[in-house]
């Protein structure tokens, strides 16, 4: 719509130190945080780690303790929200239950005197397909809609930046995942920048370009989705998006584009790319993992067939679960205790049932690895 397109474009977000303490509590670390201009920029993280906190600051509605915030390239910290480029929306929706959808929609223009909202209010609830829905009151709709609706609310007043702040949280799971793919469209369609708060990691993983693990009031680590799944950086990370299995190795040659690992009489290998230990040498100690999709199993006794050059570790298998897609092992290793194994796809093998010794194998390519020095979680 050319409404998206005229005078809202994104601004971006640059955090300086912001940290923010309620007595003795700090809530949020001193925190440095750049999103840019038109990003799907998420916060991801447990109840508690400082998320909500960090995008009120954004938003004007909490004092940051210490630090600055710029949006669009100017100092807003001391500017009241309303004052700001911004505008929030919310879990709870809030819209008004005695105004019906238009209404809704254009009473950021209104109250800003605009004399003709009809080409605006049009276009914003064509945004979000609710244009046959203008003339109901909201409680006629469902929670996916008053969702869409409380978008369009924010959107019409032109914020450079959208604040969204679990604001899928009150939606079953199937509706969850048909609005993340929504408001992704959304966002891309109008351009703007969103900054989302979710504790749902395959929500943030669906819908962000840049996510920000958050863990304990500080960020643990940033990154595109992809990449944070690939190669995460802590113990933390690594099970916060989904299921690891972490290795506890030592690093017995360096150098060479890919380190040798031992762990006990098993050796592995990583690629030293994918270690993000800060020092890579002989006798450090540190965690290696893979995910269970990676991971590919053979019965001991065809131990012979598998190819050279790959990562191997024996198992028994504990668990053999069937779930359409994927067949879920869990394995008991003596190395690194359970470590789970999806398979797909593969010729049902009646031999992999719980008790089989079997060889758990992958391409070391897959491998990542981070220092096992770190605070563990
Ligand atoms: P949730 O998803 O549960 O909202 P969150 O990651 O968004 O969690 P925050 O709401 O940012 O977390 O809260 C971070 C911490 O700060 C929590 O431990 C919370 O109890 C605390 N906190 C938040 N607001 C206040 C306040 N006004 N006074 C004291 N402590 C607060």
């Amino acid at each position: 719509t050319d409404l998206a397109k005229n005078d809202s474009s994104g601004g971006d977000v640059r955090l300086s130190g912001i940290s923010k303490t309620y007595g003795a509590f700090t809530a949020v670390q001193p925190l440095d945080l750049t999103v840019p201009a038109g990003s799907f920029f998420a916060l991801l993280g447990a109840s508690g780690c400082g998320k909500t906190t960090t995008l009120r600051m954004i938003a004007g509605l909490e004092e940051p303790t210490t630090g600055t915030v710029e949006l669009a390239g100017k100092d807003v910290t001391a500017l009241p929200p309303y004052k700001r480029p911004v505008n929030t929306v919310f879990q709870n929706y809030a819209l008004f239950p005695h105004l019906d959808i238009y209404e809704n929609v254009a009473f950021g223009l209104r109250r800003r005197g605009v004399k003709s909202v009809k080409k605006q209010v049009g276009e914003m609830l064509d945004l979000v397909q609710l244009g046959e829905q203008a003339r109901k009151k909201p409680q006629q709709l469902s929670g996916g809609q008053q969702q869409r609706v409380a978008v369009a609310r924010a959107l019409i007043n032109h914020p450079q930046v959208l604040l969204l702040d679990e604001p899928l949280g009150a939606l079953d799971l199937k509706l969850r995942r048909q609005m993340q793919l929504e408001l992704k469209r959304i966002q891309t369609e109008v351009g703007i920048t969103f900054v989302h708060v979710t504790h749902d990691q395959e929500e943030a993983m669906t819908m962000a370009d840049t996510v920000a693990v958050m863990n304990g009031g500080r960020v643990e680590q940033l990154g595109a989705p992809a990449d944070l799944y690939e190669n995460p950086g802590s113990t933390f990370v690594a099970n916060f998006l989904g299921t690891s299995n972490l290795i506890a190795a030592e690093i017995a040659e360096a150098g060479g584009e890919q380190l040798l690992l031992t762990a006990g009489d098993t050796k592995l290998r990583l690629p030293a790319a994918r270690c993000s230990a800060s020092s890579v040498r002989t006798g450090e100690k540190v965690l290696a993992g893979v995910r269970p999709e990676k991971v590919a199993l053979a019965h001991a006794d065809d131990a012979g067939s598998i190819p050279e050059g790959v990562n191997r570790l024996p198992g028994r298998i504990k668990d053999a679960g069937f779930i359409g897609v994927s067949t879920q092992y869990l394995i008991d290793t003596q190395r690194a205790g359970e470590l789970a194994v999806y398979e797909q796809n593969i010729e049902r093998d009646g031999r992999l049932v719980p008790g089989a010794e079997v060889i758990l194998h992958w391409n070391p390519a897959h491998t990542f690895g981070f220092s096992a020095d770190q605070d563990i979680t």
